[in-house]
Order: structure tokens, then sequence, then C-alpha cells
């Protein structure tokens, strides 16, 4: 892993996208991921952007963006002028194309530091979305957030197995994830599993009632079609998750299958779909 720290010109973007109906910024700690060559990494959906990779192969590079929370800080007011200018809230997803929480994070606390900055200069909302239960290490600073912003907690369970056949290990375990999500329920923050993107489940019902145990708020169900920004999933078609899924469960590929999990999924808990889940829409 080639691990390089960067300056950046700017940290707070402005969505474009798919990513327009969920927030109106997106904000990146880290360019490239250390969990790239994991589970996740696989089926990611930026593991072909040019614009991020530059050449190199997805999950052999992290970029620590060392003044992150400097810049938060030094431009946080005209950002928030664009939203409100825009008749939008100012709202920060984070993060769309690498994980807040990743190894890196644990050396760097970039993160942190931006969620430090945030402290004294709020988003109006929030959205933390990461793969991995070291989110926990912030847990008491999100909780303090969440106090003076409307915040979301999102973390990323695509199925009810660690990895699919032929896959590498996860970021972390099914069970520490559902275990974070556990904590943050308990302490009355707003969080959210995803299901993004589906992966084939062995018993949706046990795993949904598991869910709704934790004291979850919702669950977003993102299958890798209409969910990955294209209309037909072909940025997911170019990596290997259709074929390990349809190996397991030929009709996992297909949008019916998602609409049967969504279906089994109501039963239990409030139910977002792709984009409109992201964005926070429940029903
Ligand atoms: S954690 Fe997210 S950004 Fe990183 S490889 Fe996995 S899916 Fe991609």
């Amino acid at each position: 892993m080639q691990i390089t720290s960067v300056k950046n010109k700017s940290i707070l973007t402005r969505t474009t996208g798919y990513l327009k109906k969920v927030s109106s910024h997106s904000l990146n700690p880290y360019s490239g991921c250390g969990f790239g060559n994991s589970s996740c990494g696989q089926g990611c959906y930026v593991r072909f952007n040019e614009w991020i990779n530059r050449g190199r192969k997805w999950g052999s590079f992290v970029d620590v963006k060392t003044n992150a929370a400097e810049l938060y800080s030094k431009t946080v007011a005209r950002e928030k002028n664009w939203a409100y200018n825009q008749s939008k809230p100012f709202s920060v997803f984070m993060s769309s194309s690498t994980d807040p929480w990743q190894p890196a994070e644990i050396k760097y606390r970039i993160t942190r530091n931006l969620l430090l900055a945030m402290k004294i200069s709020p988003p109006d909302e929030l959205i933390l979305q990461t793969h991995s239960s070291a989110i926990l290490d912030d847990i008491k600073l999100i909780h303090e957030l969440s106090l003076i912003c409307k915040l979301r907690v999102h973390i990323s369970i695509e199925g009810d197995q660690d990895r699919l056949p032929g896959q590498p290990l996860p970021p972390s375990s099914v069970e520490d994830r559902i275990r974070a999500l556990k904590e943050f329920s308990s302490r009355g923050i707003f969080s959210v599993c995803c299901l993004s993107p589906l992966y084939p489940l062995n018993d949706p019902e046990h795993f949904f009632n598991k869910l709704k145990s934790t004291g979850v708020a919702a669950v977003i169900i993102d299958h890798f079609i209409l969910g990955d920004g294209t209309s037909d999933g072909s940025r997911t078609q170019k990596t290997s998750l259709p074929t390990i899924m349809k190996k397991i469960k030929p009709e996992s590929i297909h949008l019916p299958y998602r609409d049967k999990v969504i279906e089994i999924a109501r039963k239990y808990l409030p139910v977002g779909i792709s984009a409109a889940g992201f964005a926070g829409n429940f029903s």
C-alpha cells in the first residue's frame, strides 16, 4: 500500500449526479481506500474511477489529505452560503469515494480532526458512511455532533455473511458492524444499516429481525443496478461482483430480487431505496 501525504486545494465538493439527491456536498478525507483489497473493494463503485486513481490500482494507494480540517474551516462559510443560494440545507456526505475509518485513520486522524472542526462550524446535516466498526473510536465526538446538527450514521453491511465465496475478508465482520449499530442506536444516534450493494442473503427474515433488535432506525437497500450511479449497473458489471453473486443466487443480479428483499425488510424496519434512502427517505 502506497501511502502519500497530500495537501489539497479544496475539501468540500459540491455534489453532482447521483449524490446531488443525497447532500449538497461530499467530503472525502482520503483519496483511494485502504479497504480496496477487502470484500467491499471488489465491487467498489469507485474502483475504475480514473479521476481518483490516475493510473494507480484500486487498493494499492491512499492519499492522506493532511490539510482537510484546515480547508473545511476556511471554506465552510462560503460553501454553506452556496448551498443556501441553491435553496438547500448545507449537508455533508462523508464519504462517497473512500472510507473515513480505514486503517490509515488510526495513524493520521484526518476524519477525527474534521469532526472536531465541524464541532466549531457544524453543517446542517451530516451523513457518516463507513464499512468499519472502527467508527466506534469516535463515538463520543459523533454523539456530541449529533446534538448540534442533524446526523445519521450509515454502516454498510451488504448481506448476512462475512464474505461471499471467493471474496477476501471484509473490513469488519458482520457481527462487529452490527455491534457498532447497536452502540450508536443505544446513544440515541440515528443509525442506518446499508445493504449496499445488496448481496444474496441466506436468511433475510432472521437478518432483518436481528437488525431490528439493534435499535437501528432504518435500512437502505441498494442494488448495484441503479445504485452504482448508472441506470444499468454498468460500473459494477466491470467488476467480479455480479459473477460471484450469480453463482450463489442467479436471481440476485436482477432488480426483482431487490424488490423481494425490500418486501421482507419492511416487515421489520422502515426501508430506504438507493439514492432516496441515502438522502434519508424511509417508508
Ligand atoms: S470501504 Fe467503501 S470506498 Fe473503500 S473499498 Fe470498500 S466500498 Fe470502496
